[in-house]
């Protein structure tokens, strides 16, 4: 069978002396493809099986694995692969995106737009892009269905509204400062799970913030201002959620770091 989908490269690995393996993001889920004779510089393909390249692709669907036919590129995203902290990003929402992708038909459209949307505030360079990062990880959370409801207590259900909340990394959201004294008096005894990262103090805003970012349209990006400890709770509150709730521990997100310790030391 014969079919083209638009799509975005989010994974692309070499596969012999001359072919690539691509992973796709398509508008109804996620396609593994092979692209033959992509590496030779000649290749038709070859500009279409680099990391965040969108294009429009004709596959050949045998049993097994798709074969790329033909393309035809709608946006190479040049600049998320030449930019060194750009390219970070880029292969950090994309190895996020591959995760938790559904594979084709089962994919959502909405994740697509999303995931398309974030490339394009990363490359237009208007938003600072630990900001685009903090809200793709709220979305992806949703996604993983690893996300709590942010302004709530994952214990009692309680609005937070008190001065000082916590983040208990186990319990995958904030608590109310009762919940935490409960918590941590079940810890003394011992028959709260050991191992587990404990709860720390997080301001009060922090919690509606990352409720207003699961919804936040990518237009209104721009309208957020974070002083610098809170943009720092809010990073370690969704890395802690994303691996040790959410399960996902990442090579990207290391890279990622390493690049923002550039800019912050
Ligand atoms: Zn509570």
């Amino acid at each position: 069978m014969l079919y083209n989908t638009e799509g975005i490269v989010i994974r692309a690995i070499p596969y012999g002396e001359t072919n690539a393996i691509v992973t796709l993001l398509t508008p109804s889920g996620t396609i593994a493809a092979m692209a033959r004779g992509a590496k030779k510089p000649q290749s038709r393909l070859a500009g279409g099986v680099q990391l965040c390249v969108k294009a429009v692709y004709t596959l050949y669907q045998g049993r097994g694995m798709g074969n790329i036919q033909q393309l035809e590129v709608v946006d190479a995203y040049r600049k998320l692969r030449e930019q060194l902290d750009l390219a970070a990003y880029a292969a950090y929402f994309s190895e996020l995106v591959a995760a938790v992708g559904e594979e084709r038909p089962n994919g959502s459209e909405a994740v697509y737009r999303w995931f398309s949307a974030a490339l394009d505030r990363l490359r237009d360079g208007r938003d600072n892009p630990q900001i685009v990062a903090r809200i793709w990880e709220t979305k992806v959370l949703h996604l993983l269905g690893a996300s709590p409801i942010w302004n709530q207590c994952v214990r009692c259900h309680t609005e937070l509204a008190q001065e000082t909340v916590f983040y208990a990394p186990g319990e995958g959201g904030f608590l109310c400062p009762s919940c935490q004294v409960e918590l941590e008096q079940q810890s003394v005894q011992g028959s709260f799970h050991a191992g587990r990262r404990g709860a720390f103090p997080v301001p009060s805003s922090v919690p509606k913030v990352l409720a207003q970012f699961r919804n936040l349209p990518w237009e209104r990006i721009g309208q957020i201002r974070l002083s610098p400890n809170t943009a720092e709770v809010i990073r370690n509150v969704l890395r802690y959620q994303l691996a040790d709730y959410g399960g996902l521990s990442l090579k990207s997100r290391e890279f990622v770091d390493s690049i923002d310790a550039l800019w912050t030391d």
